[in-house]
């Protein structure tokens, strides 16, 4: 069998977390499988090293970024190949450039184009586990990139997908993928099965357990993932095409602080209008989320839209650079906001799970700035401070639906 074995930044923090990863990696080569362990960087080196560029640079490249970023993840394969060392097993570390990982040239947010499966398989022949630094990839410059934050899931998934891997198993701190973070909902219940398709909502939607591109990916080549903790033996939960319905009204609950709402006021209210705020911002790579336009009044009318709170000073020169070309005539925006979004493929067939989740705002007196719906998700702004509580509220509200 090969096995993809993934591990995050929790889980390779210290020496013991260290060593304990080369334990569970080791057992599955011991009973003569193929493992390819993909590792994220230690603790919150990423963090730290992002901290140190702005000490340098406020606004550093993408391109040094990235340059700069990757060096963690390079650490802990060395250290891992190292510490399976030690313990007698064969090891190797490769970083994206010596497997040859292609990537887009998209500094910061690359996506992967191919990947050379040649090396890793000579490796895995020689019965060597195989360490691979995640979330980096080579672009056509032979630049290093990154696949944007929490990327290594990604790799982890692209590679069982090449390798034509058995297993894909990415191990977190946490027992696998709950109804709510279990870090801001302390009932929050682990699942035993989530689909693709739910699985890439929350992801998209905020829960950051997995990258929401590796959900993509494993649902483009069907690639059945689970997420359990390194730390424990328990079970975790399987992300797959169709998993047995249970009777749930909603899958999940998943927040997003990075966002931002801006208004662009008193716009003319004619054909076309929408259209070229929307295209100039599309235009300068910005991408725009949940839409609001208000009725017209005295010819003019107002649009509110929101942006990833990390795009928001880009939008707003944008805005600004245009402002006349757009009839804008006033531009306010709000940083302090947040996304709190349900999930389910249950609420296809059963109406009422807006009010449901409008109505556990109301009872906590959350006020809704904005609304978005999809097939399988409901999504609302609100104030960010709020946005515990919110969570809290609405996982209340659908866990008692669940009761009943
Ligand atoms: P890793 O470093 O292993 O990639 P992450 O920090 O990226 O770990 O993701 C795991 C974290 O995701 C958990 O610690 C948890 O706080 C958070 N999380 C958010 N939503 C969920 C959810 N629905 N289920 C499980 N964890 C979640
Ligand atoms: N180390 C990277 C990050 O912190 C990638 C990852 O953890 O998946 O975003
Ligand atoms: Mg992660």
């Amino acid at each position: 069998m090969l096995i993809v074995k993934k591990f995050g930044g929790t889980s390779v923090a210290d020496k013991d977390r260290i060593y304990n990863v080369a334990q569970r990696c080791i057992e599955d080569y011991r009973e003569g499988h193929d493992v390819v362990v993909v590792l994220s960087a230690m603790g919150d080196t990423t963090d730290d090293l992002i901290s140190l560029a702005k000490t340098i640079n406020p606004e550093p490249k993408k391109r040094e970024l990235d340059m700069l970023m990757t060096t963690g993840e390079q650490v802990s394969v060395a250290l891992m190949a190292m510490a399976m060392d030690a313990m007698h097993v064969p090891a190797v570390s490769l970083n994206a450039f010596q497997v040859k990982m292609n990537s887009t040239s998209r500094y910061g947010n690359a996506r992967f184009k191919s990947i050379d499966t040649k090396r890793i398989r000579h490796e895995l022949d020689s019965r060597k586990i195989v360490i691979v630094t995640g979330f980096q990839g080579v672009n056509k410059y032979e630049d290093i990139t990154t696949l944007g934050r929490g990327g290594s899931d990604t790799t982890a998934v692209a590679l069982a997908a090449v390798l034509h891997a058995d297993k894909c198993e990415i191990y977190t701190d946490v027992d696998g993928v709950y109804t709510a973070d279990p870090r801001v909902v302390k009932d929050a219940r682990k699942l035993d099965a989530i689909t693709y398709d739910e699985m890439l909502e929350l992801a998209t939607l905020g829960a950051k357990v997995l990258h929401n591109r590796s959900v993509e990916m494993a649902k483009k080549y069907g690639v059945e993932l689970v997420v359990r903790s390194s730390l424990n033996r328990s079970e975790g939960t399987i992300i797959k095409e169709k998993v047995k319905m249970e009777k749930m009204l909603i899958t999940g609950v998943a927040a997003d602080k990075n966002t931002a709402r801006i208004s662009v006021i008193g716009v003319e209210d004619k054909p076309g209008i929408a259209f070229r705020i929307f295209n100039t911002l599309a235009a300068n790579n910005i991408n725009v989320d949940i839409i609001l336009q208000s009725v017209g009044r005295e010819g003019t009318k107002d649009i509110s839209f929101t942006v990833a709170e990390d795009e928001l000073k880009r939008a707003l020169e944008v805005l600004e650079e245009y402002k006349e070309a757009l009839t804008i005539q006033d531009i306010t925006y709000n940083a302090k906001v947040a996304k709190i979004s349900v999930v389910g493929a249950g609420m296809m067939s059963n109406p009422g799970v807006a009010a449901k989740m409008f109505e556990s705002l109301y009872n906590s007196r959350i006020n809704i700035n904005m609304i978005s719906t999809s097939e399988i998700r409901i999504t609302v702004l609100i104030d960010e401070k709020d946005i515990e509580e919110a969570m809290n509220a609405v996982h209340e509200g659908f866990a008692l639906a669940l009761v009943e």
